[in-house]
């Protein structure tokens, strides 16, 4: 089918979304890491950005909250660049693990393979490949510096909230000195947790990762500042990656009912790509089951139900003034 869709459709949709989603309650900020368990749950914000730049916002889209997981996306984007995503693919994997993101089984179960650099061992290890090798200082600005490329802004370290993450990150060092142990981590193991605890810990918005999912949606190009910050063969290979496991073990089910790949942090973000056509950013703290954003999952979701859109259907979709 061809479909047609308006900028003022995708403002309205937006905004009746936003609306449907405020309502939505249910679910607990993330009590593993004190600061995010003390973030107002009543914050809400929802962005959308297509690739020309236009771009709709509402809510709190400039509260910088923890980015959390969906870091992960852009540090994947950043070895791939560094690496090919072919060495990506031989050195962590593409697969999903179906287990939680913090799974230690998993990387038994998957022969000892960090699996995907979505989950918190495959991007522990994507830090641990970020060059160049054993400067600490100079990998930090390098994954700092992609972020700043993808948003079109800098992102803040919550300084707070890194200190909060290291001081019990427990079950994420027992990943690392386990992947270490499979050769799997490329780095100095502590330099490589210390990295990936202060990637999660960096403050985002949701105007600021809608940017980067339509950079993503792209190819590759900023629609913001129209520079180019990646290959295009790149977008396919992250969109794949956030489609498989962006979910967590909730992942199929979400792809199923919502219809866009989307990837998904315990600070509340969630930041989906619809390749050629836009990217969407939504952020509120409580999480299901999970750790997923309840009131962001249920935004995201009526968004794409009002345009009829899903990336699976087939359809040739244009988006016109
Ligand atoms: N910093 C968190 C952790 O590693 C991120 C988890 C997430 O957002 O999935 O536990």
């Amino acid at each position: 089918m061809n479909i047609n869709i308006t900028k003022s459709q995708i403002k309205d949709a937006a905004q009746q979304a936003y609306d449907f989603a405020s309502k939505v309650t249910g679910g607990e900020n993330a009590h593993y890491i004190p600061y995010l368990a003390n973030i107002d749950s009543n914050l809400f914000g929802l962005s959308v950005m297509l690739p020309d730049g236009y771009s709709v916002n509402l809510g709190d889209m400039s509260y910088k909250f923890g980015i959390e997981s969906v870091s992960k996306v852009p540090t994947a984007i950043l070895a791939m660049k560094q690496h090919s995503p072919e060495v990506v693919m031989e050195k962590i994997g593409a697969d999903a693990t179906g287990l939680p993101f913090n799974s230690i089984f998993a990387i038994l179960l998957e022969n000892h393979s960090p699996s995907t650099p979505l989950v918190n061992a495959g991007a522990i290890s994507a830090c641990s490949m970020v060059t160049p090798k054993g400067d600490s200082d100079a990998k930090w600005k390098a994954i700092t510096d992609n972020i700043t490329d993808l948003c079109g802004s800098a992102p803040e370290l919550i300084d707070e909230l890194y200190k909060s993450e290291s001081a019990t990150n427990f079950n994420n060092r027992a990943i690392s000195w386990l992947l270490k142990n499979y050769d799997r981590i490329y780095d100095d193991t502590d330099m490589s947790l210390d990295l990936y605890t202060r990637q999660c810990s960096l403050g985002i918005t949701t105007e600021q990762l809608a940017v980067m999912a339509a950079t993503i949606a792209s190819h590759g190009v900023n629609p913001v500042t129209g520079k180019r910050i990646f290959d295009a063969e790149i977008s396919p290979k992250i969109t794949t990656l956030i489609a498989t496991v962006g979910f967590y073990q909730s992942t199929g089910n979400w792809l199923y009912t919502s219809g866009i790949p989307a990837k998904s942090g315990v600070g509340g973000g969630v930041l989906g790509v619809m390749p050629g056509l836009f990217g969407i950013a939504a952020f509120a703290p409580p999480l299901d089951d999970a750790g997923n954003s309840v009131k962001a999952q249920a935004a995201v979701k009526k968004f794409m139900e009002i345009l009829g859109l899903g990336i699976m259907n087939g359809d040739h979709v244009t988006i016109t003034d």
